[in-house]
């Protein structure tokens, strides 16, 4: 009797998927070499989606109301960025370009959780979230008006213990009302005290919600971290360690390394250029105002491509404007983007009208220069830091992030499919807005965002992640 019903059972079962195949999916991309980074599948299949899922990887033949031909070109879980400043339609239509499926700003964050997300609930084009940042709401607390970056009281005056009270509040609230994560950046709140970034860490580590912290620079500034996270259990992500790290990035890597080994919680990302950005009135640079002649022609102010003197530095100073550092050396950077623990994250940054090239040519200057070119990076490898790795780090608060970042039936239909024999980032210092070439098609929840290389006008597919 158990056998027939097992029988009977597997018939229906058969039966209903052959259904299911003749009536077809909602998208068919057919014929490409689709690549999953959890499993290590890397095969010729179809892939049939249908509403917002995977429905089917199949060899078989699969029909669709509509069908993406995807010979020649690979398939990938699309690219989750775990650090993008921006999250504008403008920002939005620059990473989807770049293959980016969830842009997420972790580092600065934001006060009201509630708030930047109902900001956002009209439709997106592609999925977005936000973490509690120890920055604004230290400037909402200090009193700060800044309009991104703290540049008063909230970069430099001391919290009393009342103050510190309400910061820590402030975070756990953001942290019950669904943030990603927690953000944190030293470099702009100097004057946050010891106690007041102890203080902060320990909400961190009792709601084991990760910290992504810009570290100040160097060795010193990983130690700093490190003893926090150590202290207070708190899970630790230590943003563009190629920038934190710059001379120093191999050693970091190795204490990132020791640190694992002993059970920390601790990861790490990178961007893949030798400069970076930021706005120019941030406390990041005050150090820059005294600093020697060739210190400051490190400076560029991007709109013009001149490198600042102490006087220009001034000048700019007082009108504000993002403002290019050519602190590295594409040698560190590139052992920061090779590093096995190292994930891929833009740190796109875009303010009127300008910003960094990172902000449209991240992904595909991996995929072009460092797997492709230089031979830096297996396919694979750069396919697991632009999705798996970013998807595991945030899983365990955010449920959402467990069915991204992996190409399977069940899993969400954010898919990035690009020809790796020519993708390529086109975007300079100069000209940060080229898009790059070859990222051909672009899926999000199911919806095409960019289609042969195009944008698609008029969806809004994106969808709000947050932890539950
Ligand atoms: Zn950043």
């Amino acid at each position: 009797m158990r056998v027939l019903t097992r029988a009977l059972t597997i018939g229906i079962a058969v039966a209903l998927t052959a259904l299911l195949h003749a009536q077809g999916f909602d998208l068919v991309i057919a014929g490409g070499r689709v690549m999953d980074p959890e499993s290590g599948f890397d095969e010729i299949r179809n892939i049939g989606i249908r509403g917002r899922t995977i429905g089917a990887i199949s060899t078989a033949p699969l029909t669709g109301r509509t069908t993406i031909d995807a010979a020649g070109l690979v398939v990938s879980p699309g690219f989750i960025d775990l650090h993008a400043h921006g999250q504008t339609a403008e920002t939005y239509r620059y990473q989807a370009r770049d293959g980016v499926t969830t842009a997420l700003e972790l580092e600065v964050g934001t006060a009201d959780i509630d708030r930047w997300y109902a900001d956002r609930k009209s439709g997106q084009l592609i999925n977005y979230g936000v973490s509690i940042g120890h920055i604004p709401v230290r400037m909402a607390v200090m009193g700060d008006r800044g309009p991104f970056l703290p540049t008063g009281p909230g970069a430099h005056k001391v919290a009393s213990a009342a103050e510190i009270k309400e910061i820590a509040r402030r975070i756990e609230d953001g942290i019950r009302h669904g943030a990603v994560s927690m953000g944190a950046g030293f470099p702009y709140t100097p004057a946050a005290s010891p106690e007041e970034l102890l203080e902060v860490f320990r909400v961190a580590g009792r709601h084991g919600t990760p910290v992504h912290v810009h570290i100040r620079r160097g060795v010193a500034g990983l130690k700093e971290a490190l003893a926090l996270a150590g202290q207070t259990k708190a899970p630790l992500h230590v943003v563009h360690i190629n920038s934190a790290g710059t001379t120093a990035t191999a050693e970091m890597l190795a204490m990132i390394a020791e640190a694992r080994k002993q059970g920390l919680d601790v990861t790490t990302e990178a961007y893949p250029y030798a400069a970076g950005m930021t706005e120019i009135q941030s406390a990041n640079l005050d150090e820059y105002e005294k600093a020697s002649v060739d210190r400051v022609a490190q400076l560029e102010w991007p709109r013009t491509g001149e490198r600042l003197t102490p006087e220009s530095f001034q000048k700019y100073r007082k009108a504000g404007g993002p403002v290019v550092l050519h602190t590295n050396t594409e040698e560190m950077v590139n052992v920061a983007i090779v590093n096995p623990q190292t994930m891929i994250a833009s740190d796109s940054y875009w303010e009127n009208g300008t910003g960094h090239p990172r902000t449209t040519g991240t992904y595909s200057k991996v995929l072009g220069r460092y797997v492709r070119e230089r031979k830096a990076l297996s396919l694979m490898d750069a396919i697991r830091k632009m999705t798996l790795m970013p998807a595991r780090r945030l899983e365990t608060r955010v449920s959402a992030m467990r069915t991204k970042g992996r190409l399977r039936v069940g899993g969400d239909a954010d898919i990035t499919i690009f020809d790796a024999a020519r993708v390529i980032d086109r975007s300079t210092y100069r000209e940060p807005g080229l898009p790059p070439d070859g990222i051909r098609h672009v899926i999000v929840n199911g919806v095409a965002v960019v289609a042969n290389g195009q944008l698609v006008n008029g969806v809004t597919p994106g969808l709000a992640v947050r932890a539950q």
